[in-house]
């Protein structure tokens, strides 16, 4: 017991590790239109840490927190070319839930290679079914490319949940769709309200489409009952009366601070106890005394509340 425990009962259970913050898709609520190519740097060197570095980091904070889950994130966590590594890893740290999550793009080159390191599951973030408007939000024409990883993920035996951001007036029209999908591949799909972070930080609200409305857009088709949280989840779930599950991560509309359990480390070895920092702490090089520290620090970051946004895109603090 190290006391890195805040007043509300709060402790770190769950990494999401940023492996880099280099992406080869430029989807509206990450990227500002016109950057795009700030998004697409995949032929810059990036400034990740090695796996040699990232798996000894990861075994000292699991002696301090005893971590349930390891989450791979980015950027876009399949062009870290160490991946495996990382999996196995951690796999041999102790830890072995293990999960990312992708757009997908390359997944069906490397979900078996992946499953094989000890990966168990896959969240592919699919923002749309139709192929327009696939590119009017991720900007990239690839849309069949990330169904067949989907596919090449179900396939190796991996465990695969999709990702929605729903996005007012671009992507609305996909919530039906994107369930029949979901309904077709007898997996789960999780709604997300767009958030308050990087460019759309001052004015999320012009794409706003909350929990109530996907919920409403939803029951124009299917009728569903509510499931009962379970503790420190970012998700609301429910069932509909024939058996499909779904989610929605309502960062606004139903805020899930006061349990969270999340420590965020990115691809440079900063840390951040709370998505609404801008701030992040260096944790390379620290004995255990100045390890704790940092963790308390990072624990002192979470909001009470909720989200109260972030200048920092999900791309340069990890997804
Ligand atoms: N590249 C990977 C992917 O696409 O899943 C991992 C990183 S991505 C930043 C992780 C998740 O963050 C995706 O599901 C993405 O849709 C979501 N995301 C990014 N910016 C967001 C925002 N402003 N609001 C809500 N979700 C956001």
């Amino acid at each position: 017991m190290h006391g890195i425990t805040d007043k509300y009962n709060r402790t770190f259970k769950v990494l999401r590790l940023s492996v880099i913050n280099r992406c080869n898709l430029g989807c509206m609520y990450c990227v500002e239109h016109g950057d795009d190519a700030a998004a697409f740097r995949t032929n810059q060197k990036s400034n990740s840490l090695p796996a040699t570095e990232l798996v000894p980091l990861i075994a000292q904070l699991h002696e301090l927190l005893d971590l349930e889950t390891v989450r791979l994130t980015g950027g876009e966590p399949l062009l870290y070319p160490e991946l495996p590594q990382i999996v196995q890893g951690i796999t041999k740290i102790g830890i072995s839930d293990i999960s990312i999550t992708t757009n997908g793009l390359l997944l069906d080159r490397k979900a078996n290679q992946l499953k094989d390191a000890g990966l168990q599951s896959v969240n592919v973030s699919l923002d749309a079914v139709d192929p327009d408007v696939f590119f009017m939000v991720n900007k990239r024409d690839s849309l069949s490319k990330v169904l067949s990883g989907i596919d090449a993920a179900i396939a190796a035996g991996l465990n695969v949940k999709l990702n929605a951001v729903i996005l007012k007036g671009i992507n609305d029209n996909q919530v039906i769709p994107l369930m029949e999908y979901a309904r077709s591949k007898n997996i789960v799909i999780r709604f997300l309200e767009v958030m308050a972070m990087g460019h759309l930080h001052q004015d999320p609200w012009k794409y706003f489409y909350g929990q109530q409305q996907i919920l409403q857009t939803i029951a124009g088709k299917y009728s569903y009952r509510q499931l009962t949280r379970e503790a420190a989840s970012t998700s609301n779930y429910w069932i509909t009366d024939d058996h499909q599950k779904f989610g929605i991560i309502a960062n606004e509309s139903s805020p899930f601070c006061h349990d969270c359990n999340r420590l965020r480390l990115d691809s440079e070895g900063r840390l951040f106890g709370c998505l609404s920092s801008n701030n992040g702490i260096d944790a390379r090089n620290l004995d255990r005394e100045q390890m704790i520290y940092a963790l308390k620090s990072a624990l002192a970051q979470k909001q009470s509340l909720k989200f109260i946004g972030s200048e920092l895109s999900m791309l340069q603090i990890g997804g």
